[in-house]
């Protein structure tokens, strides 16, 4: 695997993300091939009147209406006669165009035209999407809205996906409901809860965990009916920061433990048995910056969709350094596609987070006013 040369120990962003990809089981669509010509008879593609193209513009007389639906042998167009038809409905044995209800005058039963009829005009031709047999979709193609129409189209309904049970456990002995002033609340548990449902998940909302090996222990041993856990806290350098050592000695796979990115580096991802643990930094900016990277890509990648891709891209109304030697996510305000960067105080800073519409990617050495650079939008 490459590591960046700066810093040994430091995953970088895309490997992270990928590697979370590839540990995670991926359903995909199985071969698709069209059951029966798309469309299976030639269709009207207006409301109008369907006709003879060969008669030009000679009046017509209306035999009768089509809609979606009707069987279209009930009429037969000839010489000076055309049917009203809806779209969506199956042509009549005899006409070959249609002709829409804004190029007509109607007068009872009769009809004159305003344009010259060509062959096939308005009519969507019998196979001219698809032909019996064809190859729609690839085997191993991501489910998306699209596909999940051609595939009923063609009979196959997919199940509805179930939404991804995500549970939510902060880590920490200093969160309480009612703070002394060397104590604060949970602010990270309500926030990703709140990530998380706003990205399609179901969640749970645990009660914080203490700083204790063996209570974050009994909690991943028991996570309830979740397939995603996103914790808070505990996966740093602190005497109290329990969480590695723990799901390796639950016999984890840690997927990764520190990333090169600022803030968030000591994020971590492990499976333990099918359950996946987002170990997020817990400083508020860190946890809701990796929150918002890897759990759309874990929910994706679950669900049987394509990998999503988070980036925009902004102009920099102002220069922002970065001295540091990882890649910065620096908070902005986001104003007509630029991006106004916002004295930031670090990844402890929830009020800046909250006021920020977008992050900003700042390579090392920093980025000058005027630049264009990709970033991250609030959800
Ligand atoms: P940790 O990663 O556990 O060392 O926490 C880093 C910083 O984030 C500390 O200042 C914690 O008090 C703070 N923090 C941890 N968890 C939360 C939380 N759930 N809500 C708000 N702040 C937190
Ligand atoms: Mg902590």
């Amino acid at each position: 695997m490459a590591m960046s040369c700066d810093h040994p120990d430091l995953l970088p962003l895309p490997e992270a993300l990928g590697r979370l990809w590839a540990a995670l089981p991926g359903p995909t669509l199985a071969e698709l091939r069209a059951g029966r010509d798309d469309p299976a008879t030639d269709r009207a593609a207006m409301d109008g009147v369907a006709l003879r193209s060969a008669d030009g513009r000679a009046p017509r007389r209306l035999l009768g209406t089509l809609f979606a639906g009707d069987d279209p042998a009930t009429f037969a167009v000839t010489p000076g006669t055309a049917v009203r038809i809806m779209t969506g409905a199956a042509l009549p044995p005899g006409a070959d165009a249609i002709v829409p209800v804004e190029q007509l005058e109607t007068e009872g039963t009769q009809i004159q035209l305003r344009v010259t009829p060509d062959p096939g005009d308005h009519v969507r031709s019998r196979g001219d999407q698809a032909r019996t047999g064809e190859l729609l979709l690839p085997a191993g193609t991501p489910r998306n809205a699209a596909r999940v129409a051609l595939l009923a189209q063609e009979g196959l309904a997919l199940p509805a996906q179930p939404r991804i049970r995500v549970g939510v456990a902060s880590t920490g002995n200093e969160l309480v409901a009612s703070p002394a002033p060397y104590q604060i609340r949970d602010s990270n548990g309500p926030m990703l809860a709140e990530l998380a449902r706003v990205l399609g998940a179901e969640v749970q909302l645990r009660p914080a965990l203490p700083d204790d090996p063996a209570a974050l222990a009994a909690a991943l041993l028991n996570p309830g009916d979740i397939r995603i856990l996103l914790t808070s806290g505990g996966v740093s350098m602190g005497e109290h920061d329990h969480l590695p050592a723990v799901l390796e000695g639950l016999g984890a796979t840690i997927l990764f433990h520190k990333i090169r990115l600022k803030p968030g580096k000591p994020m971590l991802a492990a499976l333990l048995g099918d359950l996946l643990v987002l170990g997020l930094p817990g400083n508020p900016v860190s946890a809701y910056l990796n929150a918002l990277l890897f759990l759309p890509q874990a929910l994706a990648r679950l669900e049987g969709r394509a990998a999503p891709d988070p980036w925009r891209r902004g102009r920099l109304t102002a220069a922002v350094k970065n001295k540091g030697d990882r890649p910065l996510l620096h908070p902005c305000r986001l104003r007509e596609g630029q991006l106004e960067p916002l004295p930031g105080k670090g990844s402890a800073d929830l009020v800046t987070l909250a006021q920020a519409d977008a992050f900003a990617w700042i390579e090392q050495g920093g980025l000058e006013a005027g630049v264009k650079t990709r970033c991250l939008v609030v959800v």
